[in-house]
């Protein structure tokens, strides 16, 4: 396991010195100091910040902590592939101070209760932040649409029936008028489940290791009939994780006529595609799968000018011995919350020339904004809610140190270089170390 352990007991003044301060919603990226002081920014001149402990930071980034839109944190139902409080961990781990969680859950989380309930565990854990995300529809079954307003009066921050899609129009209809209603967001698996139910990789790699597809059209299809619908209704669309080509060009298009519609895009989907696939290996298998190179250069080019706006893990947790059924039956997902920094870092700043300020919009002021929330700032007064990169080491990925329950990832032995150093959540320090 990484090491992570909160500084002490209490919440120390600390002044931030000489750090890269990244700062997206002041669109600001300048070297300076800050100082964190009763769980608040303040300005390093503040008299407040007398006298607190120096840290030198010097050569490192300083962004507002990360938000990590699409988690599976398992709990309840499936606590042997995660738990909320390893969940948590593994968020800190990776930089995020906030994750939204997917209901998908057993049981789902389709009642007000049960909101509550994941909302209470996670703050008596008191790690990074929970915002659940609730059901669309009663049981996820498609079929009739889940108390909206009842459970967003509980604390649910967006609707989806993560991992199925609603496929009757009239339903997915009557739910996006609800949601509208209210000014709260769809997130959308977009994924037409007459696909999903035959098929187990992307088209190219199906034809190689002779299994079925889940083709480019199961997901363009799906994406365009619920921008029709989200025009039609109103409501904030939000399409999760995107992974074709023709996808892409259907939200740039939404966006470039004014729709509420965003998207977004994980480290995975960015960084890989089917041809890299090794073999019969299911720590590749995910939903929607790997698709072609000619897919993942566009998913990479809306990230870098901005259609899409966000980054997200789909942190999809599995037991090994589940995944070790190779392609054709085990579970679909791959974990991602210690590895997103590094990998989204590598591929799009490094090897992609995006500015460092960008890339940490995807990962905050984006995602914010999904979510209807104040864009997380450094600016003197915001809460104490931050990170600190590294980006000057190698690292290698080692899946037996993650903080998560489970181990499937296919990045496994790759090496990068941006790695979450310190954490800070509501002026709490967490030291995020490289030694067990
Ligand atoms: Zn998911």
């Amino acid at each position: 396991m990484s090491g992570l352990r909160a500084e002490s007991n209490g919440v120390p003044a600390m002044r931030l010195v000489g750090g890269r301060l990244l700062d997206p919603a002041a669109g600001t990226d300048r070297v300076g100091d800050l100082a964190i002081v009763g769980g608040r920014i303040v300005s390093p001149d503040d008299p407040a910040a007398c006298g607190a402990t120096v840290l030198d930071v010097s050569g490192h980034w300083v962004a507002p902590a990360f938000i990590d839109l699409h988690v599976h944190l398992r709990e309840p139902g499936m606590e042997e592939a995660e738990t909320i409080e390893s969940g948590l961990r593994a968020a800190i781990v990776g930089g995020f101070g906030a994750v939204v969680s997917m209901p998908n859950t057993s049981p789902p989380i389709d009642s007000p209760g049960l909101v509550r309930q994941l909302i209470d565990r996670a703050r008596a854990l008191g790690l990074a932040a929970l915002w659940p995300a609730a059901c669309l529809t009663r049981g996820r079954a498609g079929d009739e649409v889940a108390e909206i307003e009842a459970l967003a009066d509980a604390g649910a921050v967006a609707f989806t029936d993560d991992g199925s899609t609603v496929m009757r129009d009239d339903v997915m209809e009557a739910a996006m008028r609800r949601v509208a209603a209210i000014g709260s967001v769809v997130m959308d698996h977009a994924q037409d489940r007459a696909h999903e139910r035959l098929g187990v990789a992307g088209d190219g790699a199906a034809r190689r290791l002779g299994v079925p597809a889940i083709p480019a059209e199961a997901e363009v299809r799906v994406v365009e009939r619920d921008i029709r619908l989200a025009r039609a209704t109103g409501c904030r669309l939000h399409v999760q994780h995107l992974s074709t080509a023709g996808a892409v060009a259907a939200v740039r298009r939404a966006r470039a006529e004014g729709w509420p519609v965003s998207a977004e895009a994980t480290p995975h989907h960015l960084a890989l595609c089917e041809d890299d696939i090794p073999g019969d290996d299911a720590n590749w298998k995910m939903n929607p799968p790997l698709r072609s190179a000619r897919d993942r250069d566009a998913l990479r080019q809306a990230v870098l000018e901005g259609a899409i706006a966000c980054l997200a893990t789909d942190h999809a947790p599995h037991p090994a011995a589940a995944k070790a059924h190779g392609f054709l039956t085990a579970p679909f997902g791959v974990v991602g919350l210690e590895t997103a920094v590094g990998v989204t870092w590598e591929v799009l700043v490094r090897d992609g020339g995006m500015s460092p300020l960008e890339w940490v919009r995807r990962w905050t002021t984006g995602p914010a904004a999904v979510l209807g929330r104040t864009a997380p700032t450094l600016r003197p007064g915001a809460p104490a809610d931050l990170v600190v990169i590294r980006t000057d080491r190698e690292w290698t990925v080692d899946p037996a140190r993650f903080c998560s329950r489970s181990r499937n990832t296919p990045f496994a032995g790759w090496r990068l270089h941006a790695r979450p150093k310190m954490l800070w959540l509501g002026g709490r320090p967490w030291a995020i170390g490289d030694k067990p």
